[in-house]
């Protein structure tokens, strides 16, 4: 008979049928998983059982659980029994139990928990004798009656929060706590009313049926609509399923020598190395996260209860070490005694994953390699989001724009509008395109679709660990909680702070770095990335792991054995200095052409293209030269010491002159008006423009055919580079030049055109009397040039990805249209799987890379390659410029944090394993089947 049950204490016979750790938590998920392993460690976890994911995945087949599961819950409980002393439905001792979920990857508040089973009509009475705390009693009563019309028969909340409200109002009682006995055991009554009313049937008496009921409830949440949407979000699989948990239940209402709470070993907010988390004296598991009492600070326990503190200090201590991870803890003290229920690796923000993993590092916990590996790119991308502007907050308090402050629990600036409630948030974030802040007194799990499409949310209520705070942080959303000076009128649909009312669809400023919030739309800024130290000291630890010799396996002469470069797309000295400061190492791409646009330069440019005889093309060139000269100047000064490649012009001569349509018009209004001031020269550009007119720009004149077609403008360029190096190597500053040469398909373009300009750039040399490093190499973004790689590297020295057209020419889209029309309508067909323009496609797209650098480099073995595009700074396309033995990827200055760390990430993950060679982790199915590196080392065999 299979095993689907086990008991906490059988943590060996769930790793043996399991195989790993990572086994027992897809088979018990991680809430059971860190359950045994607390019994294991002898901390006090209260007596129970978990029924496996493998149960669950066999009932959400059949609709029924599988053979054998039930007899073996029923003997878990009798074991529970023994353990504790009590028994199951037997009103003079009885025992309790909660059946909570617990999937393999922690889903917060997305599935059922259902506790205080076990209780009926005579239990409660049983209970009330055995406690002499009737008041608890009857609680706990109306607490189970409400959880199993919510969460097993699917009731709405407002099914029994209306009448309860009702009840209090009616005895003029505003906290839960003036409740008594009596009026707890009154409630009961009603609440039994409305679940016969609702459900048909009477609340289930036999103890058992109840723990049937809640099993399958707890496994048919896996299925929720909440659990699914969360999944999609979360990447996490649907086929994985949830456990249960059986837990006897521990009581933090009975009195107040018994409370519940929540905590983090280290700050989830900023990281620091400090407690923090809440506690409710008096109260039972959900309270404290649902925010709906305002909980103490963990701190004040110390002196309410200093025992149970200082052992929840020592073994909180010790699941952190044992984790080698921020562990957020559920713990519930019963008369004086701590219990541990639930211990996972925290969720927490972009600051703090980056502040812990260094921390951890450093305190020796961890591998420097495993704090960069703990970092995803995304969150260093979060970090590097705008904030708001200082000096415009401090005004706001001066000037009354200042509305409120809260609590702040999850970092960045929004602004947007608010609306009251999520079906109405999303509706206008999605449907209307409007940036929204979704206001509400507090959250619930049905509340996450509005929360996830809001720029910020903010609530009155709630502290630091409520469902509010905990959601947005996940999914990265500013957020303040707990403003508890706002009044929120759902009814009138408006909030207000003393005589300030805002309305829903009024702009408000949400600071969730600090808790302000503020009246209208506050200014932002880009946050520094010098200010976050422990930022930089990740990022150079990346760099430092991409540095090392034998990250990359050399399929063949000339590979790079280190890993990754980043350098970055910089056209102006000042982009070229942030670059620096984000820890670029070169210029992977200037674009000559923006310079052609500034307004002083713009005439000579048209002058110069309208010139009809070569002299007068290169007396306009003459002019703009000096122009060129002081851009290169300043970029390499910029850039001392490191590699910066220079692309001549690309673009179509029709892009630098005035638009066809507008002249057009304006032609036409003169001859109607009879102004014939200027006319003529009017008249003359709209010929010549008529005349550049073509069908295709993008796939006509640009690029090297340009070149070739008007030589002088690269001539000049060239001059202008050559210059500029001269001048600035006279300057003591060491000069890296490499001229790309854009948009080649065929080596005759570059045996045309290089060699003229190589003259120039020897020529200059010698005029200026000095000597530089200096390359010529061109982009490969046209598909014949990466298929005849071979014979383009005979001339080329290097090979920079130009992928935006790379991926337009494989697949032949247009980009702008295909983003426009049928891009998406492709992603929800499943026909593509990702936008190609934002993500590498590995398959064609790759292969036609993976393929150019291997036969560039049996050419040249000296070939540098690297990425210009877009995809240059995206994680997924980085991981596969690794693979396939680029030199460097280079992307926008903003992103060059990112690239390094997934440059890392990339490293580490295709680690060679030992002197074998072989690859440590082959993620990709692509990476193993790599036709062009199996070619590149059989002809390197033949060659020996
Ligand atoms: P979630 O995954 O949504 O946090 P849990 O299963 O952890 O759901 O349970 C919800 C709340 O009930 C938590 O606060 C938890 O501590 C509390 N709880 C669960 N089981 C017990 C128990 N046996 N005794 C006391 N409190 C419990
Ligand atoms: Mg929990
Ligand atoms: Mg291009």
């Amino acid at each position: 008979m299979k095993k689907w049950v086990y008991p906490f204490g059988e943590v060996a016979e769930a790793e043996k049928y399991a195989g790993s750790w990572e086994g027992v938590r897809s088979l018990l998920g991680g809430k059971g998983a860190g359950l045994f392993d607390m019994t294991r460690a002898g901390v006090p976890v209260p007596p129970g059982f978990t029924v496996t994911t493998e149960a669950c995945n066999e009932f959400r087949k059949t609709g029924k659980f599988p053979a054998g599961q039930w007899e073996q819950q029923v003997a878990a409980m009798k074991k529970v029994e023994k353990a504790t002393g009590k028994k199951f439905g037997d009103p003079k001792n009885p025992l309790l139990v909660s059946c909570r979920s617990g999937a393999k990857f922690s889903m917060p508040g997305m599935m059922n928990t259902v506790l205080n089973i076990g209780l009926n009509d005579q239990v409660v009475e049983g209970l009330t004798g055995l406690t002499g705390n009737p008041r608890f009693a009857w609680d706990s009563y109306r607490r189970l009656i409400e959880m199993f019309g919510t969460t097993v028969f699917n009731l709405d909340d407002e099914v029994f929060e209306h009448p309860m409200a009702e009840y209090k109002a009616s005895k003029g009682y505003k906290l839960d706590t003036e409740m008594t006995a009596e009026d707890w055991q009154a409630l009961v009554g009603t609440f039994k009313d409305i679940f016969k009313q609702q459900v048909g049937f009477d609340f289930p008496q036999d103890v058992y049926k109840q723990l049937e009921l809640a099993t399958k409830a707890v496994f048919e949440s896996w299925n929720g609509k909440r659990a699914i949407a969360y999944r999609k979000k979360e990447g996490i699989s649907d086929d994985l399923g949830t456990a249960v948990n059986i837990v006897t239940m521990v009581f933090g209402n009975m009195g107040d020598d018994s409370g519940t709470g929540v905590a983090f070993t280290r700050n989830p907010s900023t990281g620091d190395k400090k407690m923090m988390g809440e506690y409710l004296l008096n109260a039972q598991g959900e309270d404290v996260v649902a925010g709906i009492r305002n909980a103490e600070p963990i701190v004040n326990l110390e002196k309410e209860m200093p025992r149970a503190y200082k052992q929840f200090m020592q073994i909180t201590n010790r699941l952190e070490k044992h984790y080698k991870d921020l562990q957020d803890v559920e713990f519930t003290i019963e008369r004086g005694k701590l219990w541990m229920l639930q211990t996972r690796n925290g969720k927490r923000t972009a600051k703090a994953a980056v502040k812990v993993a260094v921390d951890m590092a450093n305190e020796g916990l961890i591998t420097k390699e495993q704090a960069v590996l703990r970092v995803t790119p995304e969150v260093v991308d979060a970090l590097l989001h705008p904030q708001f502007d200082e000096s415009a907050m401090s005004d706001a308090e001066k000037n009354g724009t200042f509305f409120a402050k809260g609590v702040n629990a999850s970092p960045g600036a929004a602004v947007g509008q608010i609306y009251f409630d999520a079906d109405k948030a999303e509706h206008m974030a999605k449907e209307e395109k409007q940036d929204v802040i979704m206001v509400r007194p507090f959250t619930k799990p049905d509340d996450v679709h509005g929360m996830i499409a809001s720029q910020g949310v903010l609530t009155s209520e709630g502290g630091a660990t409520s469902h509010a705070a905990v959601v947005a942080r996940q999914f990265g959303i500013p957020c303040v909680v707990g403003a508890s000076a706002i009044k929120i009128d759902l009814e009138r649909r408006q909030m207000a702070v003393g005589g300030t009312v805002i309305k829903e669809g009024d702009w408000i400023s949400v600071d969730g770095t600090t808790g302000r919030v503020f009246v209208g739309k506050m200014p932002t800024i880009a946050p520094s990335l010098e200010e976050q130290t422990e930022l930089l000291t990740l990022l150079t630890w990346a760099d430092e792991i991409c540095a090392r010799k034998n990250m990359r396996e050399a399929p063949a002469k000339g590979y790079p054995t280190r890993g990754l470069q980043v350098w970055a797309n910089a056209d102006y000295p000042k982009d070229a200095r942030r670059a620096r400061s984000y820890g670029a190492v070169g210029i992977g791409l200037c674009r000559t052409e923006h310079m052609f646009f500034e307004p002083e330069r713009l005439p000579i440019v048209q002058r110069m293209i309208l010139a009809e005889t070569s002299e007068g093309r290169t007396e306009a060139l003459n002019e703009l030269l000096p122009y060129q000269r002081k851009d290169f100047d300043g970029l390499f000064e910029a850039m001392d010491g490191y590699p910066v490649i220079i692309r001549l012009i690309d673009p179509p001569l029709h892009e630098f002159m005035p638009d066809e349509e507008k002249l057009l018009e304006e032609v036409i209004t003169m001859r109607v008006k009879g102004e014939s001031n200027g006319l003529k020269e009017k008249e003359d550009l709209l010929v010549a423009i008529k005349g550049m007119h073509e069908s295709n720009p993008m796939m006509g004149m640009r690029g090297v055919r340009l070149s070739i077609y008007m030589p002088e403008i690269v001539e000049m360029q060239v001059r202008a580079i050559f210059e500029a190096a001269a001048d600035c190597t006279l300057r003591g500053i060491v000069v890296k030049p490499e001229v790309m040469i854009p948009l080649t398909g065929t080596v005759k373009e570059l045996e045309w055109i290089q060699p003229r300009l190589e003259r120039i750039a020897a020529a200059v040399m010698q005029e200026k009397k000095v000597k530089f490093e200096y390359k010529f190499g061109t982009m490969i973004e046209i598909p014949r040039a990466a298929v005849t790689a071979a014979e383009v590297a005979e001339r080329a020295q290097f090979f920079s990805f130009g992928t935006n057209d790379l991926t337009q020419m494989t697949y032949g889209y247009s980009r702008d249209d295909a983003e426009r029309n049928f891009l998406i309508t492709y992603q929800e067909q499943g026909i593509l799987e990702r936008n190609p323009f934002q993500t590498l496609d590995r398959t064609g797209v790759g292969k036609l890379m993976d393929w150019a650098i291997s036969e560039g480099r049996k050419t040249r073995p000296s070939l540098e390659v690297g990425i210009c595009g877009e995809h240059g700074g995206d994680p997924s396309s980085i991981e596969w410029c690794h693979i396939i033995g680029n030199n460097y990827v280079s992307c926008s200055p903003f992103r060059v944090p990112i690239a390094r760390l997934a440059a890392a990430h990339a490293a580490l993950k295709h680690r060679p394993n030992g002197k074998n060679g072989k690859v440590a982790v082959v993620k990709k199915k692509a990476v193993a089947k790599r036709p062009a590196k199996k070619t590149t080392k059989a002809t390197a065999a033949r060659k020996k």
